[in-house]
C-alpha cells in the first residue's frame, strides 16, 4: 500500500488534536523509511519482475527486517515508549506505536503473499489486492480522502505555509500514485531505493504543515 498509509496518519489528527503530522507519517511509514536504507545496504532484497503483480512489478524476496510482523510489533513499542518517556503523553504515544503496525496490516491488504511473520517464517502472507487493481486503488483513494478530510477539520492554518503545506503533500502523494499506477517498471532496483528514501521528505514537510496550523 502507499497512499493509504498516510490516510491513517492524516486520520490520526481525529484521534487525538495535539497529534502531530510529521510524527504520524513518520510512524505509519516507519516501515517504508527503514527499508530503503536496508536494501541500499544489501540486509534486505527485493526485485523488479513485471508481472508479479497485477500492480506493481516489485517482487519483495526478503525484507524481515522492516517488513515482519514482529518487526513491526517492536518498532511501534520503541516509538511508543520513546514518545511517552520524551513527552509523557499516553494517548499520542499509544497512537504513534499503532500506527506503526498499521503499516503492515495495510501492506497485508495489498502484498502478494511476502510478508513474513518472524524473521524465520518461511510462511509469508498477504491478500494480494495488488492483483485487483481497481480494488487495490479504490481502498486506497477511500483511505487517503477520509483520512484528509478528518485531519482538515481537526485543525485550522494559521497562515499562508499552514494552508498550503498540508495540500502540497496531498497533491505530490497523488502525483506519485498515479505515477506508480501508470508509469513504466522502475529502470533498477537503486533506482526504487533511492527514490524510496524521498518519503523522508514528507515527514519533514509534516512538521512543517504542523508548525503552521493549529487545533479547532
Ligand atoms: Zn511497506
Amino acid at each position: 500500500m502507499f497512499i493509504g498509509h498516510f490516510g491513517l496518519a492524516f486520520a490520526a489528527k481525529k484521534l487525538s488534536p495535539s497529534n502531530n503530522l510529521g510524527a504520524s507519517i513518520m510512524s505509519a511509514q516507519l516501515l517504508d523509511l527503514i527499508w530503503p536504507i536496508l536494501t541500499l545496504a544489501g540486509i534486505e532484497n527485493f526485485s523488479i519482475e513485471p508481472g508479479i503483480t497485477k500492480l506493481t512489478p516489485l517482487n519483495f524476496q526478503y525484507y524481515p527486517y522492516s517488513h515482519s510482523l514482529i518487526a513491526s510489533i517492536f518498532l511501534g513499542v520503541i516509538v511508543g515508549v520513546i514518545y511517552y518517556m520524551i513527552r509523557k503523553d499516553r494517548t499520542n504515544a499509544i497512537i504513534y506505536g499503532v500506527l506503526v503496525v498499521s503499516h503492515w496490516v495495510l501492506d497485508f491488504l495489498t502484498h502478494r503473499p511476502d510478508l513474513p511473520i518472524s524473521f524465520s517464517d518461511e510462511q509469508k502472507y498477504g491478500m494480494g489486492l495488488w492483483n485487483y487493481p481497481a480494488i487495490s486503488i479504490i481502498v486506497e483513494i477511500l483511505i487517503f480522502i477520509t483520512g484528509i478530510y478528518l485531519y482538515f477539520n481537526q485543525s485550522v492554518e494559521e497562515n499562508q505555509k499552514g494552508k498550503w503545506l498540508p495540500w502540497t503533500i496531498v497533491i505530490l502523494l497523488a502525483i506519485f500514485f498515479v505515477m506508480n499506477i501508470i508509469g513504466p517498471p522502475p529502470p533498477s532496483t537503486n533506482a526504487v531505493s533511492y527514490s524510496a528514501l524521498l518519503l523522508w521528505l514528507f515527514v519533514g514537510l509534516g512538521y512543517w504543515a504542523e508548525k503552521n496550523r493549529r487545533r479547532i
